[in-house]
């Protein structure tokens, strides 16, 4: 069985064929598939599949930083109006985006931060995204590393010292499409940390993985992830598999 950490199988691109892409995963030995949120627009749709199969989906709740402008206190204050801790999984997803627009840095920073404190206040892991941001995202992360915060790069976008670096904070790596891309980093940092410390995700309908690259991602296609780590490492599909498995489900404690 294999774990989908990050898939956004709510977003409008799934609407037409939704139940098909689930019997596509669970057919694909995809046994649980992690959502994390984007924003208060999202949190019905996320729901709304949830209830539709809420054996199968667990929720992450968080606001993602491309999703932070001016009105980010109003913004924080609806997505977790009726925040009940139980219903979710981890907090995500959160952290600072710096590729898509710099504008809102300082907001950024504070959201995240504040998404932090709740993280340390009920327990749950953290879904981190940082794109153009590993030193920022670490910047932020630092003054509370000795709380033992915990949670995962995800679509984890560093090299081996960063790998290193983020492994050494009590956090996981999460390796999804990008891993099986030319010239991609990952094979060396997925050679050079314990499979112990890795999650698969897909990030669907983003990144997907060689040879569906260039079409919609969907959980599915996981295990195009898991065969290229079980080749990077020198070791089978399965042991990547049950690994992996086994790390999130003590990350998220499903
Ligand atoms: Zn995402």
């Amino acid at each position: 069985m294999l774990i989908d950490t990050h898939s956004h199988i709510y977003l409008e691109e799934f609407d037409k064929d939704r139940l098909e892409v689930v019997e596509n995963a669970k057919n694909s030995g995809v046994g649980t598939i992690v959502l994390p949120n984007i924003d208060s627009e999202s949190i019905p749709k996320m729901k709304q599949v949830v209830k539709s199969d809420s054996g199968y989906f667990k929720m992450a709740l968080g606001l993602h930083p491309t999703s932070v402008k001016q009105n980010f206190k109003s913004e924080l204050q609806s997505v977790f109006a009726d925040f009940d801790p139980t219903d979710f999984v981890a907090i995500g997803e959160v952290g600072i985006d710096l590729y898509w627009d710099k504008t809102y840095f300082s907001e950024q920073q504070y959201v995240f931060d504040f998404q932090i404190e709740l993280s340390k206040k009920h327990g749950l892991p953290l879904i981190i995204h940082s794109r153009n941001s590993f030193d920022e995202i670490i910047d932020v992360l630092k003054p509370h590393v000795a709380s033992g915060i915990k949670g995962v790069f995800h679509c984890f976008p560093g090299n081996l010292a960063q790998a290193k670096q983020v492994i050494d904070y009590g956090f996981y790596i999460g390796i999804g499409g990008v891993l099986t891309y030319k010239n991609s980093n990952m094979p060396e940092v997925v050679q050079g940390v314990p499979l112990e410390r890795i999650l698969l995700e897909t990030d669907s309908p983003y990144l997907s993985p060689i040879p569906k690259r260039g079409k919609r991602n969907e959980p599915a296609y996981l295990k195009y992830i898991a065969d290229k780590i079980a080749e990077f490492t020198q070791t089978d599909f399965e042991k990547v598999a049950s690994i992996t498995t086994k790390n999130a489900k003590t990350l998220f404690g499903l």
